[in-house]
């Protein structure tokens, strides 16, 4: 179990949020290959009782004094009744109706259903739902991320959501791989227009690289490059035309496994990005220009074109160089 704190735009401010990762024995998918990203199941093990997850949670709680949102992860679905069984569910929503605050968790889109909604809803009905739409293009949630999940899924339970009353939160994923760099802006471009139809806020996520995934295997034999924060921003500024809320916390950004610029230029537009998620300010980022925006406009032009696939060159020469 991890828990910290963290801000959050909510309701026109920012707030206090509470962040829980409570261990529970994982995400379905992940049990059938799992996503081409995703390596959360090395964060699950199999076997783990009820009340050891309400054990999880209630010491959670002793660091959650005064937050006014909690974030609730599973690393797999909170409404899959074998990951979080019932009494577990209840717990979380239960301290949430007892302590005023309003509820985030995860789910993949088969466990979102007017059932399972209406149960959560007679606990506790101030929640908000995130599922991870990643791509509105089915061939790249299909063979790029293999989310065995299609657009109609989706739209689905994003309409469930919506009946319930509740909040949605769709996950866009920024470079799954296979997609140059030019193609992933446009493809989570066009995802972040598919999910502002109905949701209520849109996470911008770039791809990072975690251990034990195909993601992984490919960036290790240099074919895969997570994406340029120029990316990151370049698509946190389409989105300024939404009328959402747009958020993007880039995990392990400035880093050769997160999303990253030249190591120079990261910090600063790491921190215009985060700025821009806390404040919803609307402003387009304009950062600084740095001599990598160079570089980056030119693979934008030329990846796919002269050479295949997305490979990391510059990690490739610091490292042959060195
Ligand atoms: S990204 Fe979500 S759906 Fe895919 S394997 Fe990970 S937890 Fe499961
Ligand atoms: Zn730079």
């Amino acid at each position: 179990m991890s828990v910290w704190r963290e801000k959050e735009y909510l309701d026109g401010k920012t707030v206090d949020a509470g962040v829980v990762i409570l261990r529970t024995s994982g995400c379905v998918h992940s049990k059938n290959g799992g996503c081409t990203m995703c390596g959360y199941n090395l964060e699950s093990s199999e076997g783990i009782a009820p009340q050891d997850i309400v054990a999880q949670f209630r010491a959670a709680t002793e660091n959650l004094d005064g937050v006014q949102f909690l974030k609730v992860y599973t690393s797999g679905s909170f409404l899959d009744q074998r990951e979080m069984p019932p009494e577990a569910q209840n717990e979380v929503l239960g301290w949430c109706r007892e302590n005023g605050q309003s509820l985030l968790f995860e789910s993949r889109t088969e466990f979102v259903t007017e059932e399972s909604l209406g149960t959560t809803a007679n606990v506790h009905d101030d929640f908000e739902v995130a599922i991870g739409l990643e791509s509105a293009n089915d061939k790249v949630l299909k063979y790029a991320i293999n989310k065995n999940m299609t657009i109609a899924d989706f739209d689905r339970a994003a309409s469930a959501v919506k009946s319930a009353g509740a909040r949605l939160r769709s996950y866009v994923l920024l470079k799954p791989p296979y997609l140059t760099e030019a193609e992933a802006i446009e493809d989570a471009v066009s995802t972040a227009k598919h999910a502002a139809l109905k949701s209520d806020t849109i996470s911008i996520n770039p791809v990072n690289v975690q251990k034990g995934t195909i993601v992984e295997r490919l960036w290790r034999s240099w074919s895969y490059r997570p994406p340029w924060l120029w990316s990151v921003v370049e698509v946190l500024n389409a989105c300024t035309e939404l009328d959402r809320k747009v958020v993007c916390d880039p995990t392990g950004g400035g880093r050769d496994r997160g999303a990253h610029n030249c190591g120079g230029c990261d910090e600063e537009v790491l921190s215009s990005i985060r700025e821009f998620s806390l404040t919803q300010s609307r402003k387009r980022i304009e950062v600084a220009e740095c001599e990598c925006r160079k570089l980056w406009e030119t693979i934008l032009e030329l990846e796919g074109l002269v050479v295949g696939g997305t490979p990391d060159l510059q990690r490739f020469f610091r490292k042959h160089r060195a």
